[in-house]
């Protein structure tokens, strides 16, 4: 399998090449050449098979000759051994719970798969390799929890002081080995800033070998469609389902669609965003105008123009008709989002975190008011964050305090280390390079 630039500038590189790049050299996004279809009675007897093999099954022809069978198998295995359950709240929703990983984020997934790969294919190279992120605040803790301990490679986190949640703090700053957590007196935007210009820093990148752990990254979008294959496992219904995805950068939806235009049946995709509304409002005028981010409670989707939405384009063909018929899209206020999590609670007893509950109230309006034959149907949401990572709305919502699973018991008595930093390039470069 090749992967082309969506810019048409650049070489069709390999897998290996494409993730270690991250982005095409005329800065286009890799494409895959073609989409491998996934065998039909593969898909019909799914519940025969286990999550391991599907792993493997799916993401073998994405994968090619790049990395041995063996080592694939090793890599797919590490990277989902935790469950992904399909959990009914209502008669029509369920819920596909993503945060039952070492961060409790959905990114979990995508970070686990390709730090391994990365890992795998420098394993013979001389020159420690530097991943630099900037998070504003579960990219960070997935990226750095997937490289943890992985030979070769240190991670340089660069998050807002202040500005993350306190178990997305700890998950940042109490890992040690390979991972560096750099403390900004600024906010996110002044984390990005400084490693955009570290990319572009000749200094830097003659001394250091920089790479991007970021979502444009094919070994962090890829692996992401295992969620929809894991999803319909768990199906119960003779009806194919609608899947409705909170997104922000819409890599996740993305790899949603190409799971099922690889034959996945799927009826209908509902992204779902906050009041960042740059794709509902392409999906009304036809017109994509990329905004500067508006800050929301669900802020892991604050996203003013989504970097994987063009990848959506040329899953349709560049289409627009066609594109609309499979996904629609709508945005939800901070308002109907935290009412969500409140009536689902009092309702259900299920505790949705603010980017699943704009992932229900999007899906509930679909069932409730389509005129394409909804009515009748029935859906998931992908629920991509623990409750517990946004405490504050979460509790103020249902009206009491949510208790610390399991994963993230032992942070609570851990040692925060971070080095405290101005949001200064000078300041982070000299910093680099004495290191
Ligand atoms: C990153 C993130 C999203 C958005 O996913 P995209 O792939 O960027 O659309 C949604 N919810 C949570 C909790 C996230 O961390």
């Amino acid at each position: 399998m090749n992967y082309y630039s969506l810019n048409h500038n650049s070489p069709k590189v390999n897998f290996a090449e494409a993730s270690l790049r991250g982005q095409a050299p005329d800065k286009g996004l890799y494409f895959p050449e073609h989409i491998p279809q996934v065998p039909k009675d593969f898909i019909a007897n799914i519940r025969n098979y286990s999550k391991e093999e599907i792993g493997f099954t799916v993401m073998k022809p994405y994968v090619g000759e790049t990395i041995a069978d063996t080592d694939l198998q090793k890599i797919v295995n590490e990277t989902i051994n935790f469950d992904f359950p399909l959990v009914k709240i209502s008669e029509n929703i369920s819920s596909l719970e993503l945060f039952h990983g070492p961060t409790l984020a959905f990114k979990d997934v995508g970070a686990r798969f390709m730090s391994r790969c990365l890992g795998y294919f420098n394993r013979h190279a001389y020159h420690k390799t530097t991943v630099l992120v900037a998070t504003s605040g579960d990219t960070g803790g997935a990226v750095a929890n997937g490289f943890l301990g992985v030979d070769g490679v240190d991670v340089i986190i660069l998050y807002p002081s202040g500005k993350v949640s306190k178990i997305q703090e700890l998950q940042l700053t109490t890992l040690g080995q390979n991972i560096t957590a750099l403390e900004v007196n600024g906010t996110f935007d002044d984390c990005q800033a400084i490693v955009k210009q570290a990319f572009m820093d000749d200094d830097l990148n003659q001394k250091i070998n920089l790479t991007s752990a970021n979502s444009i990254n094919v070994a962090r979008w890829l692996p992401q469609q295992l969620y929809y294959f894991f999803a319909y496992q768990q199906w119960q219904e003779d009806q194919a389902p609608i899947v409705s995805v909170p997104s922000g950068n819409f890599g996740n939806i993305c790899a949603g669609i190409l799971a099922h235009v690889s034959g996945l049946p799927v009826k209908h995709f509902i992204a779902a965003c906050n009041a960042n509304d740059v794709v509902p409002q392409y999906l009304q005028t036809e017109q994509y105008t990329p905004k500067p981010s508006i800050a929301t409670v669900s802020n892991a989707m604050d996203v003013g123009n989504p970097s994987n939405f063009i990848r959506i384009l040329e899953l349709f063909n560049q289409q627009f008709s066609s594109l609309k018929n499979k996904m629609s899209s709508i945005s939800v206020d901070d308002i109907n989002t935290t009412e969500t999590i409140k009536e689902v609670f009092q309702q259900y007893h299920y505790t949705l975190d603010p980017h699943g509950a704009v992932a229900y109230y999007a899906l509930e309006n679909c069932l409730q008011n389509s005129p394409s034959g909804a009515i009748g149907c029935k859906g998931y949401i992908l629920e991509t964050a623990h409750p517990v990572k946004f405490p504050e709305t979460v509790e103020d919502a249902i009206g009491r305090s949510i208790e610390f699973p399991e994963q993230v018991q032992h942070l609570l008595s851990a040692e925060k280390k971070s080095i405290i930093m101005q949001a200064d390039f000078n300041n982070f470069k000299e910093w680099l390079m004495s290191r």
